[in-house]
């Protein structure tokens, strides 16, 4: 009933925010529970059936302050959810590394193998590529200073941080470059035989990092 109310507001009104006025708890919860989900759903088939274009809108602020050479409106659907350039509120977070201030034009965050491919597929066909070498970044750690740049990509690979305990009692565990100490499962760290709160979990020594490959393959630890 309230959804019904609700939908001709949203999708032909543009109203994009709707508030309860009640104290009743189960009023709340029901509204909270209920009624905002199926709002929710409803405006994505009334988006979807009616061909609204649903992706992100980048205002113009944000565009005043993008880098020269990148096509920012090309970036893969997949990836520009996510993605972070300098005059989005997030940039801040991600430009600088441990060590060293950053101001990258584009940062990608991909979330899984095919998107890392996807990632560096655009990040190759950027003019920006030829001038400022394109940055990867697993923990951001580095002493280098080369996972991050100055007006340039970034591919994080912060998302990729899955730590899988291949065989416990071998010591075998298999790590996602993101993967970071503080984060990881405990059996992992148990298995991996160390903890670092900071530090990624394929950079904590020199040791580990021979024996920690890479995300595709199985690495022995100890
Ligand atoms: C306070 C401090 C203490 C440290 N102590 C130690 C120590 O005890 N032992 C030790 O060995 N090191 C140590 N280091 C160095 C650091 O931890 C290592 O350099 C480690 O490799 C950083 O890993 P990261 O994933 O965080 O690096 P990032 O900064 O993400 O990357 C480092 C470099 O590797 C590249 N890179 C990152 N991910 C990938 C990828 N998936 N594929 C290809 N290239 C990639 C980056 O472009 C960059 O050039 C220390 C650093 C600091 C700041």
């Amino acid at each position: 009933m309230w959804v019904e109310q609700l939908l001709p507001l949203v999708l032909d009104e543009g109203v994009s925010t709707v508030i309860l006025a009640s104290d009743d708890e189960a009023t709340t919860r029901r509204f909270a529970e209920e009624v905002v989900p199926a709002l929710r759903d409803a405006t994505a088939r009334g988006r979807a059936a009616a061909g609204t274009d649903t992706g992100r809108v980048v205002p113009a602020a944000v565009r005043a302050r993008r880098r020269a050479g990148i096509a920012y409106d090309a970036v893969p659907p997949s990836l520009a959810e996510r993605a972070v350039e300098p005059g989005d509120a997030a940039h801040v977070a991600v430009r600088s590394t441990y060590l060293r201030g950053g101001a990258p034009g584009l940062v990608l965050r991909p979330r899984d193998t095919a998107e890392v491919v996807e990632a560096l597929a655009f990040a190759r066909a950027q003019e920006v590529t030829r001038r400022v070498p394109l940055s990867i970044r697993s923990g951001g750690h580095g002493i280098s200073g080369r996972s991050t740049n100055d007006g340039g990509i970034v591919v994080d690979l912060g998302a990729l941080d899955a730590i899988e305990v291949l065989d416990e009692r071998e010591r075998l565990v298999r790590l996602g470059p993101g993967a970071r100490w503080a984060t990881s499962p405990p059996r992992s760290r148990r298995a991996a035989g160390r903890s670092r709160p900071a530090t990624s979990a394929a950079s904590a020594s020199a040791d580990s990092r021979r024996r920690a490959a890479s995300a595709s393959s199985g690495a022995r630890t100890g």
